[in-house]
């Protein structure tokens, strides 16, 4: 069987790390051809000496740099482009990760694709540049992979309506009022993913919902109308697709990305793993299923306003949340301001067509100044 190199961009990352652990089981099929990190220098060289890529990136690299690695933020589309590379695993988070996006689909490759961020900022974009250059994009949410699978082959006019299961984040349960004095830790507390900073605060405040809708039109053709989000606090149910016909069809699992990232490498073959947990309905009852508190959680309803306005006005609500809750994990504004900047980034920045990359970037350093000088900082 001849191997297949795959480049695994934020390696050091949650999805990264879940992803090599995924490819050191699949070396018969998969070979691990470059690697690149943020900063984490030290984890990415115990990395690279355990699968000895052909090509290592770090876009800062320190104060000892490490010799023969590609360095700054080209690094990421040097490694997305190689010709020794057909897959590659986009686990950067937020919009770092769109020109690699960009320029692996360009180059034809398979995008296996974590960052949602960039889909929402640029998802025509995204769209036109797998045309022009024959690249596909594959999700790796764990929802968008469940709606993947559940589609089969089926085109988007078989499809009534994508119901996305989301656990409700920290906050499901306790009182609205709670949510005004929540800390960084709170919000870090995830009830059933143990996933990076930024998705964690992203699901408390319920904009990562508000994100994988928008994925989801972009990803399956479906207008926002078709597209409906359902609490669900076990995550076992990834999402449900209902059909024309009124038959509905679910993905299940244990809570692990290890699935969706052998899928997004895999699709649409399957290959056995027996490192992959057996099916056990009575031991994961029940499971439960409840309306979204969209009062108490306004980020999803905003951010689901800003799809249907398209334009750059997704890319600005992804902007605003991105800065937001960088300010909120430095203990520089509270959880809720989070969303009250969210949403004064959308009134003020959130004008015309983003039927380019420059008037996209333009958007998010827009929005993000808008953010800044909201919060005085
Ligand atoms: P982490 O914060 O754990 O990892 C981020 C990775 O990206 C790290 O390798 C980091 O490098 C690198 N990185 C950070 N900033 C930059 C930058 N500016 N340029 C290049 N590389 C950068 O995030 P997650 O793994 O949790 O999430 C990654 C993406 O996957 C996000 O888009 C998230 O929404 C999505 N996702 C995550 C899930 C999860 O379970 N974690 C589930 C579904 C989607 P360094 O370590 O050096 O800082
Ligand atoms: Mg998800």
């Amino acid at each position: 069987m001849t191997t297949r190199g795959v480049a695994v961009l934020g390696s050091t990352g949650s999805i990264g790390t879940t992803a090599l652990r995924v490819l050191a089981r699949h070396r018969d099929r998969f070979r691990v051809a470059a690697l690149t990190a943020y900063s984490n220098a030290e984890l990415l060289a115990q990395q690279a000496a355990e699968f000895a890529p052909c090509y290592v990136g770090v876009v800062q690299n320190g104060t000892s740099p490490h010799e023969g690695w590609g360095e700054g933020v080209s690094c990421l589309v040097s490694a997305a482009t190689r010709d020794d590379v057909s897959i590659v695993i986009n686990a950067i988070v937020g919009s770092a990760g769109l020109d690699a996006t960009l320029a692996a689909v360009s180059a034809g490759k398979r995008v296996a694709l974590a960052n949602k961020e960039t889909l929402v900022m640029a998802g025509d974009l995204v769209a036109e540049a797998c045309r022009a250059g024959g690249g596909e994009l594959v999700p790796v949410d764990s929802e968008h992979s469940a709606i993947l699978q559940c589609l089969a082959g089926r085109s988007a006019n078989d499809v009534r309506r994508l119901v996305l299961t989301a656990s409700g984040g920290p906050f499901r349960e306790g009182p609205a009022e709670r949510l005004a004095s929540a800390t960084i830790e709170d919000a870090l507390q995830h009830p059933t993913w143990r996933m990076g900073r930024k998705i964690s605060i992203d699901s408390a405040t319920l904009a990562n919902k508000a994100l994988e809708v928008i994925e989801a039109h972009f990803l399956f053709g479906l207008a926002y109308d078709q597209i409906d989000v359902v609490v669900h606090p076990q995550s076992i149910v990834h999402s449900f697709v209902e059909f024309v016909d009124g038959s509905v069809l679910a993905q299940m699992g244990k809570p692990s990305m290890e699935l969706p990232v052998l899928y997004a490498l895999t699709h649409p073959e399957r290959v056995s793993d027996a490192a992959m947990p057996a099916f056990d309905p009575v031991a994961w009852a029940p499971l439960t299923f409840e309306r979204v508190r969209s009062d108490d959680f306004p980020a999803l309803a905003l951010g689901i306003a800003a799809g249907r306005r398209g334009g750059v006005a997704p890319a600005v609500f992804n902007a605003a949340n991105e800065q937001a809750v960088n300010l909120f994990l430095e203990n520089r504004i509270r959880f809720m301001d989070v969303v009250r900047a969210i949403e004064s980034a959308l009134a003020t920045c959130a004008h015309g067509p983003g039927d380019s990359r420059a008037a996209v970037l333009s958007a998010d350093a827009a929005a993000r100044r808008h953010v800044l000088e909201m919060f005085a900082c």
